[in-house]
C-alpha cells in the first residue's frame, strides 16, 4: 500500500505488519484483534454513558408527544411499551455503568439499542393503526445512534440496525399501513441506513488505523531500531518501577552492565555493517537471557547493553551472567582483531540490589559500571560482581 510505504523502514512487529497487510474486512490477526477490542471498551466507555443518558431522556420526552398526537386508548399501550423499554435501559445501563461486567459491555450495548429500536418500531406500529401520519423517522435516529453513538463495531451496528428495520417491517404489516406509504418509509429508512453503514465502516477503519499507528509509535519510542531491545529511556522508567516493586515485595534484583570487547577493532576490520549485524546477534543472546516475565534487556547505546534480572540474588546473577557471557562467545562471531579471544566476547559488571537498602538508580548504575571497569581491566571476556 503506497500510503504506508514508510513501514519499509520500520523494524518488523505485529502492528507494522498488520498496517502494511491492510484490514479491509475490519479484522486483525487474532492476538491483535483482542487487544484492539479491549482498547475499544476503554475508549468507548464515556461515549456509552452519554448515549445512554441521551436515549433515556429522548425516550421519555417522546412519551409526552404520544399523548398529544394519538387520541384514545392506544397511547396507554404505547406508554406500556415505552415503560418496558425504559426498565430494560435502566437494567442494562446500570450493569454497564457498574463496570464490573466488562465482558458483557458489548452485548449489553446491543441489548440497549435493540430495546430502543424494536420498542420504537412497536410504538410506531401501534400508532399507525389509528393515524398513518404518526412520524416513523425516530427509527432513523435510533439506527444512527447504533452506527455512531454507542461505540459498536461496524458488524454489530449493521446487525442491530438490520434487526430494527425488520422489526419495523413486521410492526407495519401488523398495523396494516397502506403499501405505498410502507414502501416510501422503507426506502427512506434503507437509504438512511446505507449512509450510516458507510460512515460507520469508514469510522471503524480509521479507528483501527489510529490504534495500529499509535501502538507502533509507542513501540518505536521505547525500543532501539537496530536491535529491537528496549532503549535507555524506557528501561530507566521500568527500572524505577521494578525497583519500587522489589522494595515492596522484598525481592532482590540484579543489574548486568555489558560491553562488547574490542568492538572498535571489529568495526575497523569487518566494516560498520558487519558490526551492526554482530550487535543484532548479541542482542538476541541478551534477550534470551532475560526470559522471565519481569526481566529486561536494553541497549544503552553503542555496544553497551544491560540486563535486569528480577528476583535474582548475587549467586544467581553471577551464574546467569556467566551463561550469557558463554552464550555470546558461543555465537562464534569471528574477531581476528581481538587480543582476548578468536570470537567476539562480552565483559559484564554486576550490581546486586537487596531490598531494604536505600540507594538511588544512579548509584546502581555506578556500582555496575565499576564492576564492568574491573572486568575490562582484568582482561575482558569475564564477569565481575
Ligand atoms: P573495549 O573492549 O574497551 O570495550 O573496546 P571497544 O573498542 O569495544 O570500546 P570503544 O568504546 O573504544 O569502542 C566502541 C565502538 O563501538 C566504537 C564504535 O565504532 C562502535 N559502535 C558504537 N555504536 C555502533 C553501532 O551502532 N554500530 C556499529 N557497527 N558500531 C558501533
Ligand atoms: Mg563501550
Ligand atoms: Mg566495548
Amino acid at each position: 500500500m503506497q500510503l504506508h510505504a514508510w513501514l519499509d523502514d520500520v523494524r518488523s512487529n505485529p502492528y507494522a505488519e498488520q498496517l502494511s497487510r491492510g484490514f479491509r474486512r475490519l479484522r486483525f490477526a487474532s492476538a491483535l484483534e483482542s487487544e484492539y477490542r479491549s482498547y475499544l471498551l476503554e475508549d468507548n466507555f464515556e461515549l456509552k454513558c452519554s448515549a445512554l443518558g441521551f436515549a433515556m431522556f429522548a425516550w421519555l420526552a417522546l412519551a409526552a408527544v404520544d399523548f398529544l398526537l394519538i387520541p384514545g386508548a392506544e397511547h396507554w399501550t404505547m406508554l406500556a411499551v415505552r415503560g418496558v423499554v425504559l426498565v430494560l435501559l435502566i437494567v442494562c445501563g446500570g450493569l454497564i455503568l457498574h463496570r464490573r461486567f466488562v465482558r458483557l459491555m458489548v452485548p449489553l450495548s446491543i441489548a440497549c439499542i435493540l430495546a430502543v429500536g424494536i420498542g420504537a418500531a412497536a410504538v410506531v406500529g401501534i400508532a399507525h393503526r389509528v393515524d398513518p401520519g404518526y412520524p416513523y423517522e425516530g427509527l432513523l435516529v435510533v439506527s444512527m445512534a447504533a452506527y455512531f453513538l454507542v461505540g459498536l463495531r461496524f458488524s454489530e451496528a449493521l446487525g442491530s440496525a438490520t434487526l430494527i428495520l425488520l422489526a419495523y417491517l413486521g410492526c407495519e404489516l401488523y398495523a396494516g399501513l397502506p403499501p405505498t406509504k410502507l414502501l416510501n418509509n422503507l426506502v427512506f429508512l434503507l437509504l438512511g441506513n446505507l449512509v450510516g453503514a458507510v460512515g460507520c465502516y469508514l469510522l471503524e477503519y480509521k479507528s483501527r488505523e489510529h490504534f495500529l499507528v499509535s501502538r507502533l509509535m509507542r513501540v518505536m519510542a521505547e525500543h532501539d531500531p537496530l536491535t529491537g531491545l528496549r532503549n535507555r529511556r524506557s528501561f530507566d522508567r521500568q527500572l524505577e518501577r521494578l525497583w519500587r516493586q522489589s522494595q515492596r515485595d522484598e525481592t532482590p534484583m540484579a543489574l548486568l552492565l555489558c560491553d562488547v570487547d574490542h568492538f572498535k577493532a571489529y568495526n575497523d576490520r569487518y566494516g560498520h555493517q558487519a558490526g551492526d549485524q554482530a550487535l543484532q546477534r548479541i542482542a538476541g543472546a541478551l534477550q534470551d537471557s532475560a526470559r522471565r516475565p519481569l526481566d529486561m534487556a536494553v541497549r544503552l547505546g553503542g555496544e553497551e547493553f544491560a540486563v535486569l534480572l528480577y528476583g535474582a540474588d548475587g549467586d544467581e546473577a553471577r551464574q546467569r551472567a556467566e551463561v550469557l557471557r558463554q552464550a555470546v562467545q558461543g555465537l562464534g562471531i569471528p574477531h581476528e582483531g581481538s587480543s582476548t579471544a578468536a570470537e567476539v566476547t562480552l565483559s559484564i559488571g554486576i550490581s546486586c540490589l537487596v531490598p531494604g537498602t536505600s540507594v538511588g538508580l544512579q548509584a546502581i548504575y555506578a556500582h555496575a559500571d565499576r564492576a564492568l571497569y574491573e572486568a575490562k581491566a582484568f582482561g575482558r571476556n569475564q564477569v565481575v560482581a
